[in-house]
């Protein structure tokens, strides 16, 4: 079966878009750790982050980092953290955090209210930030 995330690659599902090439997508997470927490996934669905094939890791750090700096530009934080962890959805994707110390990291803490009108501004703005 498709994971969420390649029913968000083919339109199936809706999701708040950041950026796009034709290998990699970049949206807001729904469940956010902080604002502008954003999710960079490869459209080809692969499980394991250490699976994907060296052009693939390549390419995802590097549009990740293209995001990475969007995300800097409009949000205001210390640095982008980011991070692979996996467990809930089995399609590779890199979280970028915005964050001011070590505890923005915590997963465990509770996520953040956002309201769609909250969702669509900021990915607009990361969106133009991005160059
Ligand atoms: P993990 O697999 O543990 O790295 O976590 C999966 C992440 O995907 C969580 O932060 C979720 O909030 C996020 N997530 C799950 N479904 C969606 C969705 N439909 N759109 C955006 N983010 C999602």
């Amino acid at each position: 079966m498709a994971s969420i995330f390649t029913k968000i690659v083919r339109g199936d599902i809706p999701c708040y878009k950041v950026a796009e090439t034709d290998k990699f997508l970049a949206f807001l997470d729904i469940n956010p750790l902080a604002k502008g927490h954003t999710l960079v996934i490869p459209k080809k669905e692969v499980d394991y982050y250490f699976d994907l094939d060296d052009n693939l890791i390549t390419g995802l750090t590097l549009f990740s980092k293209k995001v990475a700096k969007a995300i800097k530009k409009v949000i205001p934080c210390e640095r982008i953290g980011v991070t692979v962890i996996g467990l809930e959805v089995p399609h590779v994707h890199v979280h970028l955090i915005p964050i001011n110390s070590i505890y923005d990291m915590e997963f465990s803490k509770g996520k953040i209210d956002m309201n769609i009108e909250e969702f669509i501004q900021i990915s607009e703005m990361i969106s133009n930030a991005m160059v």
